[in-house]
């Protein structure tokens, strides 16, 4: 029985790896879906019949455009726009733009994959995209960064709508690419509406947006440890990430009377054993977000370590929360936090664990929850921007949190729906990519072959 679903999947994955060559992130973020969902459409044949996998993973419209823009010194420089179009079976398509160097389209694809699955364990209506350029925001002048939203949507504008795609922010992309993007899109349309998410509250935004991935990061894990009788109180926390996740990852942690113990970016981490308090969370934040300066001044200011070019994980700690990257916490790391006692992973980034990691994980009793359940919040709050934007009105700070949280906890509900095994045992990985099919899946059913 095993041997047939494992070649099931095999004759799945080759299918899959002929017809996106060489895009290996899309490739692992369909694996891991199909590990949950090719099982689970053996008892459900009407899935398996209309052929809904196979259909999902095919982008309905992917949009690849150059992006020119001039430099402060006069040279002529050019980018790579793209727009990852995914599934717009429950809403119109919802997801992030990326700034990274390393931005593929098999990186957005994958990311805009995980979104499908993401936006539909919200329960609000939105489908799933991705986009985003290989333009690297750091080390540019303000002026710079402008010039090249301003040329990033002088494209992507044709493209996206209110009622049609809202992109967000994600790495690279902040509150003050957000406010180009959106003067921009302003100026070429003639319109002001919500078309993007992530807006300054001055012009649309809404409140505890900028918060709501970290937060509802602490909301999921705080219900995670709810089920075993625990809570995060006195537990010590490894964070990867400075950027808009983990700082607020680290802020929700100190509310909860957790220790955040580490920091870190793209060049190494910081291990503060005394915890990162609010204070010098503060401070990070003015580093990260107005300086724009490396992580290792934390460790000068402070006087704690600092480990160039490496990752946080091998300091014991409680719980470990990745919120930097895509395959940051791999399978010596996993293997690490298994030594060290740590009791539970949950993840902040997107697919920052790699497979043999999870493995590692879920083989040694440690609780794992992806991404795509854990860090939804970040678009759920965008989702409550779109519908204030429609309304026309602004709701309170305790309103916005108040549904962030119970959205995380329905997405904690359907992940044990889906996922609790004969054995009593959570399997919240299988639970949240389940959960996140089903809804789609019978979206697409009844929509037609479309
Ligand atoms: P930011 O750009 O604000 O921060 C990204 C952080 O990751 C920075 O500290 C950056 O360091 C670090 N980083 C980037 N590349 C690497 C690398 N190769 N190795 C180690 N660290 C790296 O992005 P966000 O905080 O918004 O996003 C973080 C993750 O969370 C991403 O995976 C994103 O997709 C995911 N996410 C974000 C949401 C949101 O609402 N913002 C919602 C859901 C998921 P440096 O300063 O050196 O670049």
């Amino acid at each position: 029985m095993i041997a047939t679903k494992e070649s099931t999947i095999d004759i799945f994955m080759k299918m899959v790896e002929n017809r996106n060559p060489g895009q290996a992130e899309f490739q692992q973020a369909v694996y891991e879906v199909a590990l949950a969902v090719i099982p689970f459409m053996e008892k459900h044949p009407e899935y398996k019949k209309a052929n809904i996998l196979e259909r999902m993973i095919e982008a309905e419209r992917i949009i690849i455009f150059r992006v020119p823009w001039v430099d402060d010194q006069g040279n002529f420089r050019v980018n790579r726009g793209f727009r990852v179009q995914m599934n717009n079976a429950i809403g119109p398509y919802k997801g992030g733009l990326r700034f990274h160097p390393n931005v593929t389209l098999s990186v957005l694809k994958f990311l805009a994959f995980e979104q499908v699955y993401k936006n539909s364990l919200t329960t609000l209506p939105m489908g799933g995209g991705k986009g985003g350029s290989d333009f690297d925001p750091k080390g540019k002048s303000d002026n710079e960064v402008m010039n090249f939203c301003q040329s990033f949507m002088t494209e992507l504008f044709r493209h996206i709508g209110k009622d049609t795609d809202i992109p967000a922010g994600d790495i690279g992309v902040g509150s003050r690419e957000i406010g180009f993007l959106f003067g921009q899109y302003k100026r070429l349309s003639n319109e002001f509406n919500g078309v993007l998410t992530g807006k300054g509250f001055a012009y649309g935004g809404s409140l505890i947006r900028p918060e709501a991935t970290g937060y509802g990061l602490l909301y999921f894990v705080e219900e995670m440890l709810k089920l075993k009788g625990d809570t995060i109180r006195n537990k010590k926390v490894l964070i990867s990430g400075s950027g808009n996740v983990a700082q607020y990852a680290i802020e929700k942690t100190l509310v909860f009377g957790g220790i955040p113990i580490t920091a870190s970016d793209s060049n190494g981490f910081i291990y503060d054993p005394y915890g990162i308090d609010a204070e010098k969370l503060a401070y990070l934040m003015d580093l990260k977000n107005k300086k724009r300066g490396r992580i290792s001044e934390y460790a000068e200011k402070y006087g704690c370590d600092y480990f160039e070019g490496e990752r946080p994980w091998k300091i014991p700690a409680d719980i470990a929360l990745p919120c930097a990257v895509q395959n940051e916490l791999d399978e010596d790391d996993a293997n690490k936090l298994v030594s060290n006692g740590c009791l539970l992973v949950a993840e902040g980034a997107n697919m920052p664990t790699t497979p043999d990691a999870i493995t590692v994980l879920q083989k040694n009793g440690i609780l794992y929850a992806p991404g795509k359940a854990t860090n939804a919040g970040g678009v759920a709050v965008s989702g409550l921007e779109m519908s204030q934007n429609s309304a026309r009105l602004y709701w309170t700070r305790e309103e916005v949190e108040g549904k962030l949280k119970l959205i995380m906890q329905s997405i904690h509900t359907q992940c044990i729906q889906y996922g609790t095994g004969a054995d009593g045992k959570i399997d919240y990985l299988k639970g949240a990519n389940i959960a996140g099919f089903v809804r789609v899946a019978d979206a697409m059913l009844a929509e037609g072959h479309v």
